[in-house]
């Protein structure tokens, strides 16, 4: 059977897409291969919900078309959101793409290697698509993490935003399917199950679940082998009193929130069709940390959103000072075609929205560090990741505080005891505290005793690095 690679661009769903195509593709004998000049077949799943995740996209399937020049390439095959957005471009401006498969359509991947033709499946528009606990997947993460997508798409009228327009309407998948998904990767040795959507507050709301999260979460938490349910994406409005005591009560979900505000302005937020303000954002960051001592604060936030005023910025700047987030990403605002706000008036030149978001960035590096020094000689546990990827003389690993792939990490420079593995969970004592991360000693102490048995090893490197031999099990 033919060698596969794969290259997986934007976010962890995304990357949950680009795993279900290859369990799909390894299910039915194809090789999975590593080396992108080795594979007959080159699958790109892309981004395209802002400027630079299309650019890198687009110069991504460039580079891999190369591979059918001088490699052994003979198919390239371009899924994900690009393809919702530009299906008909993609296929007439970049002749070396072979198959083009949307965000719907992961099953029709066999056919795009069996050799469909190139067009197929144009002519009428494919059923909402959601995986379940029985669709083959390949798991690209390290053995002992995984994320776990529970629904798709999105029925929120964020005027900036075009992930509903490539994702869909908002649909959850079933409950039980959800709880056995996760009970599989817990035999399979993952420990931390990282959950996904485009809003995991929505959850179960289309299946008429009442709190359906806070549901999900207080289930997860009782699968033996999991030691950290942590959940990303949610939307402001739906952080519920349910949720804050679901979190708060249940031992295994993380102590993390992840709660993009995009903005504290009311103005701002009124034209970004979100609501809410900076006020009552801060009330229910106190709730949460009244609620949860030590919970670990995420947000993101859009500079230079058309209306934007200085004043506006000002606004928002005094509020990331007031909220003093563990862990804040800031995006300039892009201005996408098909967007609402696209012929919005007042367009903020792109010199005065990086100098936003520089100041910003600037203000958050201190309030990291402030917050980081706070827990030097204190004890923590930490989930070993293996070698640093700064260097070999250090191993690295992260707290609860800290999500996998988007926050710090904890960088350990010390070790009492035995030499740990990928997937250990081992208490730390803090030594020191930079802008972002931590260094630790490890002690010998294990947070968690170690299933060896269990833990998967590790694919190495990013997704087109997988082993050729990885088993594939329906999760
Ligand atoms: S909630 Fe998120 S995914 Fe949904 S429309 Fe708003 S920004 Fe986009």
């Amino acid at each position: 059977m033919p060698k596969v690679g794969m290259v997986s661009l934007g976010c962890p769903k995304n990357l949950v897409d680009s795993e279900v195509m290859l369990g799909i593709l390894a299910q039915q004998g194809y090789e999975l291969t590593p080396h992108p000049d080795q594979a007959e077949i080159i699958i790109v799943n892309t981004c395209a919900f802002i400027a630079p995740a299309k650019q890198e996209s687009i110069n991504t399937i460039l580079e891999m078309a190369e591979y059918k020049k001088f490699g052994a390439a003979r198919k390239l095959v371009v899924a994900g959101c690009l393809v919702e957005r530009y299906r008909q471009e993609i296929l007439e401006q970049i002749p070396e793409v072979d198959h083009v498969i949307g965000t719907n359509e992961l099953e029709s991947v066999l056919a795009a290697c069996q050799g469909a033709n190139r067009s197929a499946g144009m002519n009428r528009a494919p059923e909402p698509y959601l995986y379940h606990e029985f669709t083959p997947r390949v798991l690209s993460t390290p053995g002992y993490s995984a994320y776990l997508k529970i629904a798709e798409g999105c029925d929120h009228p964020c005027t900036f935003c075009v992930i509903p327009q490539m994702r869909g309407a908002f649909r959850s998948r079933r409950f039980a399917s959800v709880i056995h998904e996760a009970e599989n990767l817990a035999r399979q040795g993952v420990r931390e199950i990282t959950i996904v959507g485009q809003d995991t507050t929505s959850y179960g709301e289309d299946l008429g679940i009442r709190e359906g999260l806070p549901s999900l979460l207080r289930e997860l938490g009782k699968i033996q082998d999991v030691v950290w349910v942590r959940f990303l994406y949610c939307y402001p409005n739906r952080v519920t009193d349910a949720l804050i005591a679901a979190v708060a009560e249940t031992p295994k979900v993380a102590k993390y929130f992840d709660i993009p505000l995009q903005h504290s302005s009311s103005s701002v937020l009124k034209l970004m069709k979100r609501g809410s303000n900076g006020r009552q954002f801060l009330h229910m960051l106190e709730k949460i940390r009244a609620a949860i001592p030590g919970v670990a604060l995420r947000s993101s936030f859009i500079v230079g959103f058309p209306g934007e005023t200085e004043d506006d910025f000002k606004a928002l700047r005094d509020f990331v000072a007031a909220a003093e987030f563990d862990h804040l990403g800031v995006f300039l605002y892009s201005n996408e075609e098909t967007s609402r706000s696209f012929d919005l008036p007042n367009q903020v030149p792109a010199s005065v929205a990086r100098r936003r978001q520089k100041q910003l960035m600037a203000l958050q590096r201190k309030i990291s560090k402030r917050n980081l020094r706070k827990f030097v000689g204190k004890s923590l546990p930490v989930l070993v990741e293996g070698r640093s990827e700064e260097t070999d003389l250090l191993y690295q690993g992260r707290t609860e505080r800290q999500a996998p792939g988007i926050d710090g990490c904890v960088l350990i420079n010390d070790i009492v005891g035995p030499a740990p593995e990928p997937g250990d969970f081992r208490w730390a004592t803090i030594t020191e505290a930079g802008d972002y991360d931590l260094v630790a000693r490890l002690d010998s102490d294990a947070f968690v005793e170690r299933r060896p048995s269990a833990i998967r090893p590790q694919a190495p490197g990013a997704l087109v690095q997988i082993q050729p031999a990885l088993t594939v099990s329906p999760v």
